[in-house]
């Protein structure tokens, strides 16, 4: 079968390895950061909107679209439905687990960016891990306030009242840790992206008894399929009988079929 992947992430990643014995696997990413390493064909850059997505689809006669791009990525989400179903394919999607406060844990969600300054209203040290979001709003930074901020890659805001690290996860714990103390940071301020490759701040966050505010997920639009779990999704697709072990996944969660 020939199925197109739409990556960005490790799971999408794994799912691409242990689809590509098998079926015709073109995995496809945004092209700002690393290419993988994989055996199938490999597609980089965007496809001109939904529009291009469905003139893709079309042309190399794919029979199944999956959405596993990051939850925040909606754009390319939106795209896929709407191109799945102009091209007359199914759609299956995977769905990063969010992540589940343990108990004591301060998290506070908010909805958007003006919800989160207001939260943030009572912190003085807050650090910023959801991307290159806080350097469009550095005329705003209340004063009194010191903003840490991690991020890919960005060119250095001028601001005294902000301090921006350029850095790629994983990161450990004991960096976490020390990153927090070092800058004595009063808030965290992140996605709910779920997953285990940028968790350690949360539990850091956790033993240094630092509140969260959780930046909630956008709204993605409906798919044949979802999946919390891409063993389970491998294994449908692999034929029954195959069973597919992920290193490092969780349990698996229910499927549900539209
Ligand atoms: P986005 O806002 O949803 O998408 C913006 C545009 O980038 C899309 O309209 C599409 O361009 C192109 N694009 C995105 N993902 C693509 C893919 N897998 N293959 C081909 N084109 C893609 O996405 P984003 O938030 O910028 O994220 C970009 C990529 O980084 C995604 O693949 C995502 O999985 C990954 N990622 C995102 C985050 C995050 O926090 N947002 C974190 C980790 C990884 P066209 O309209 O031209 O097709």
């Amino acid at each position: 079968m020939r199925v197109l992947i739409l990556g960005g992430i490790g799971e999408a990643v794994t799912l691409a390895r242990m689809l590509a014995p098998v079926h015709a696997v073109t995995y496809s990413i945004a092209g700002k950061g690393r290419t993988p390493d994989l055996s199938c064909a490999v597609r980089a850059g965007g496809f001109g909107g939904a529009d291009g997505l469905a003139a893709f689809l079309r042309e190399n006669g794919i029979e199944l679209l999956i959405d596993a791009t990051h939850p925040y990525a909606a754009q390319i989400s939106r795209n896929a439905a709407l191109a799945a179903h102009w091209a007359d394919i199914p759609l299956w999607a995977y769905r990063r687990p969010a992540w589940r406060p343990a108990p004591g844990d301060d998290w506070r969600s908010v909805a958007n960016w003006s919800a989160m300054m207001a939260a943030l209203g009572e912190f003085e040290r807050p650090f910023f891990t959801i991307g290159l979001e806080p350097l469009r709003h550095v005329a705003e930074i209340p004063a009194g306030q010191h903003w840490l901020v991690r991020c890919l890659a960005a060119a250095p805001p001028a601001s005294r009242q902000l301090t921006l690290l350029c850095a790629t996860g994983p990161f450990r714990l004991d960096e976490e840790l020390m990153l927090l103390r070092d800058y004595r940071i009063d808030a965290l301020v992140a996605k709910d992206s779920g997953g285990g490759a940028v968790e350690a701040k949360l539990i850091a966050a956790r033993q240094s008894r630092v509140p969260v505010v959780l930046l909630e997920r956008p709204a993605l639009p409906a798919a044949d399929r979802f999946y919390g779990d891409v063993g389970r999704m491998a294994s449908d697709l692999l034929g029954s009988g195959v069973r597919v072990r992920v290193e490092g996944s969780g349990k698996s969660e229910p499927v549900f079929t539209r």
